[in-house]
């Protein structure tokens, strides 16, 4: 049998031919009415009526065959042409004749009219290798049996029984000849009206024989694999799936221009986990002979990129351990010799969790993972069905935020789709995750997967992070940004792999999910192909033929109503100025409170501060103050020129202070470890050391290993060349202030 790839509504998708080269269709369930009438008045008009044998016809072909002096009519019914097809013989003489009809007898007796007639009809020949009904409509019309016209089904009702007719020549004339004959018989029977008639006599024989629709080409290879032989319905739905292949050649033009020669999309029905849209790859509608082109991409390990920061994320909030507007580290860090840096190699200092996620922060997600544990995040991914994703935490390290792993395409937006379901259902139905894995089968009640209970993620957690990913949250600013038409709320995320070899954007709203991958199946990066300039446009679009939706409602019969700093979104404290309140996950009411509003202690002139050592306490004014440690604030007020920088101890009152100076490259720990910058040529270069002062203006005195090595005012950066090997650094401001550091300079990695 050839395998039969049909779309959710019954559409042919594709076909692959059977292994003896016969394109045998699977038995149909259905016949259409209008091919039972013409083969019934064809072949045998009392079909219904007889018991499997039809004695007056067998009668006159006996007298035919006498006269004639040979055999030149059967007389047999399509229950015996059913009885010689299964005995697999072709020989007319008497005895065969004989057993046919005992066959034919006893087939009426086991099975319906209606079971032997599809029979016949699946299994009769249509000429060359087309065999039943099904095939020969797609081969010679290019629709299915039940969309033919009149004539088009006369032809092929006429075929089994002399199936040679179809080839062009001579036989043409004697094929319409036949056709014809039997169009007459059905209008004189009243099966159509007389104009009806007339036109369908006029109708053209096929000319050629068609190539099977090859609609989501990728899915029928597998299903091919899977389930050869079978009648396979899939959870594809036809228009969506012919519509998105066309945006997507669309694009392929586009992106091979630029070399970049592969994509893929996969559009998920999020209430029913099913796969709507299986777009495995670019080009092999117009180019069947391009070897990357066959590559399925929808299931291919590539390297994630940034697309699994939401899950860090959502697991945070639900702990309660990071709140959707908490201020998140963002500075130059150096994690055991690993030193991650921001896509766009600048810092923020801090930045809200949000906006870190939304604008896809480096620093921050490594900082957060640390926080959470690689190995609670790798078994957490692992609940969320990510399979390629089984290596060690030692294995991955940090990397495992920002690309080290590999995921496919089809896990990843199914987990996107997952959260999505969860935040729809959870109220209903529960936690269930019992479709987490995808199916492109269409499921019956019998092998629908049992509901998993297990909750992952909270529903609160999941809206907290999508709400992150809302588009609105996106700076307009952002490299490659551009504004989308798109009205509707969509929670997306971008991702692009180390040396831009895979392009990533993922997109979900309470009913869709759309996953799109960009890059070359080979593997080669094309400089500047991010997730946001090659992969979100595509997504976009596909979003915009999909139908609108509203957006999540808000879980909050699992969250709780608390108050928090504007400032700093931590839980507001007691010297936090302006507050409101939100609606969060549980467990935020166990999140620390703002650190970062100080009582300040001021003196009269509320210029300086002072301390008890050196100014009476009834002389202080006492004001709240949102004071950054000076190593966030060093990049803080870059990015936010509306921070004031508390006002500056009073000469007098030095001896308490503290924290007036810090590195912020390297940044200081036990074993500090400083890597030696190797430039373009190979060599290398000098470090730049960073220190940080309350008052920039102040003068700054550098000591390498107690060796004077300059002062800096204003910005406070030594380039030194230290060699090899351990060092001291000592640097002292004019108020005679020090801090030390130690440190380690190894050679560059190669
Ligand atoms: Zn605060």
């Amino acid at each position: 049998m050839a395998t039969v790839v049909l779309s959710s509504d019954g559409n042919l998708m594709g076909a692959r031919i059977a292994d003896d080269g016969q394109w045998r269709f699977p038995p149909m369930d259905s016949m259409p009415e209008k091919f039972k009438k013409c083969i019934t008045a064809f072949e045998d008009r009392y079909f219904y009526y007889h018991p499997g044998v039809n004695l007056i016809s067998l009668a006159k072909a006996g007298y035919q065959d006498i006269r004639a002096g040979k055999i030149v009519s059967g007389g047999s019914t399509i229950s015996m042409q059913v009885a010689r097809m299964s005995s697999m013989h072709s020989s007319r003489n008497l005895w065969y004749k004989i057993l046919e009809i005992i066959m034919a007898t006893r087939l009426e007796l086991s099975y319906s009219k209606e079971e032997i007639l599809n029979f016949y009809v699946s299994n009769a020949p249509f000429g060359g290798n087309v065999v039943g009904l099904n095939a020969a409509a797609w081969r010679y019309y290019h629709r299915s049996p039940f969309e033919l016209s009149w004539a088009e089904t006369a032809t092929l009702a006429v075929l089994p029984n002399a199936p040679s007719l179809i080839h062009p020549g001579k036989n043409r004339k004697q094929l319409l000849n036949k056709r014809n004959r039997l169009l007459g018989r059905l209008f004189k029977q009243g099966v159509f009206d007389e104009i009806s008639y007339k036109l369908a006599v006029q109708e053209a024989l096929p000319e050629n024989v068609f190539p099977l629709p090859n609609v989501a080409p990728h899915l029928c290879e597998k299903i091919n694999l899977e389930k050869k032989g079978e009648n396979i319905k899939t959870t594809l739905d036809f228009k969506l799936q012919n519509i998105v292949g066309e945006i997507l050649e669309g694009y392929a033009k586009n992106l091979a221009v630029n070399s970049i020669s592969n994509a893929a999309i996969v559009v998920l029905d999020v209430k029913s986990g099913n796969i709507l849209v299986y777009q495995g790859n670019t080009g092999l509608i117009e180019n069947q002979e391009s070897g990357s082109h066959f590559v399925d991409i929808i299931t291919s390990s590539r390297s994630s990129g940034s697309t699994l920061k939401p899950f860090l994320y959502a697991a945070l909030f639900d702990e309660g351990k990071l709140l959707p507007q908490m201020l998140v580290p963002d500075i130059p860090t150096q994690i055991a010799g690993y030193k991650p840096e921001n896509f766009n190699l600048s810092y923020d200092g801090l930045v809200p969790a949000s906006e870190a996620l939304a604008r896809s922060l480096n620093i921050p997600a490594v900082k957060l993972l640390r926080t959470y544990s690689i190995q609670k995040f790798l078994s957490l991914l692992q609940k969320l069905n990510f399979s390629t994703i089984n290596r060690s935490a030692d294995n991955y390290g940090l990397t495992l935020i920002l690309g080290g792993a590999e995921v496919n395409l089809l896990q990843l937006s199914a987990a996107y789709a997952s959260m999505a379901r969860v935040l729809n259902n959870y109220r209903t139905n529960g936690y269930d995750r019992g479709d987490w894995h995808p199916s492109f089968y269409l499921s019956t009640p019998e092998n629908k997967a049992k509901p998993d209970r297990t909750k992952v993620l909270s529903a609160s957690a999941i809206f907290e992070a999508f709400n992150a990913l809302l588009d609105v949250n996106r700076p307009i600013n952002e490299t490659g940004w551009k504004l989308y038409s798109c009205s509707e709320k969509i929670a997306w995320k971008t991702g692009t792999s180390y040396g831009f070899r895979d392009a990533w954007s993922i997109g979900v709203t309470p009913k869709y999910v759309v996953g799109v991958w960009v890059g070359n199946a080979d593997g080669e990066g094309r400089p500047g192909m991010t997730g946001l300039t090659t992969a979100a446009p595509i997504m976009f679009d596909v979003f915009n033929i999909l139908p609108d939706t509203t957006w999540f409602t808000p879980p909050k019969d699992e969250m709780v109503l608390l108050e928090i700093c504007n400032k700093s979104g931590f839980r507001a404290g007691p010297n936090c100025q302006e507050t409101y309140k939100s609606w969060l996950t549980y467990n935020s009411s166990y999140s620390p409170l703002c650190p970062y509003h100080k009582l300040l202690h001021l003196d009269q002139s509320s210029k300086y501060q002072v301390n008890s050592s050196c100014e009476k306490v009834s002389n202080m004014v006492n004001v709240p103050w949102f004071v950054l440690p000076p190593v966030y604030e060093f990049y803080y007020i870059t990015k936010n020129p509306d921070y004031v920088s508390p006002p500056p101890l009073r000469k007098d009152c030095f001896e308490n202070s503290t924290k007036i100076m810090e590195f912020i490259y390297p940044p200081p720990s036990a074993l500090t470890k400083v890597f030696i910058p190797k430039e373009f040529t190979g060599k290398q270069s000098a470090i730049i050391f960073k220190v940080t002062h309350r008052q920039a203006s102040t003068t700054i005195f550098w000591h390498l290993d107690n060796i004077f090595a300059g002062s800096t005012q204003n910005i406070h950066e030594m380039a030194l060349n230290p060699s090899k090997g351990k060092h001291f650094l000592t640097i002292v401001d004019e108020n005679g202030i020090t801090i030390y550091l130690n440190f380690e300079v190894l050679s560059e990695k190669e």
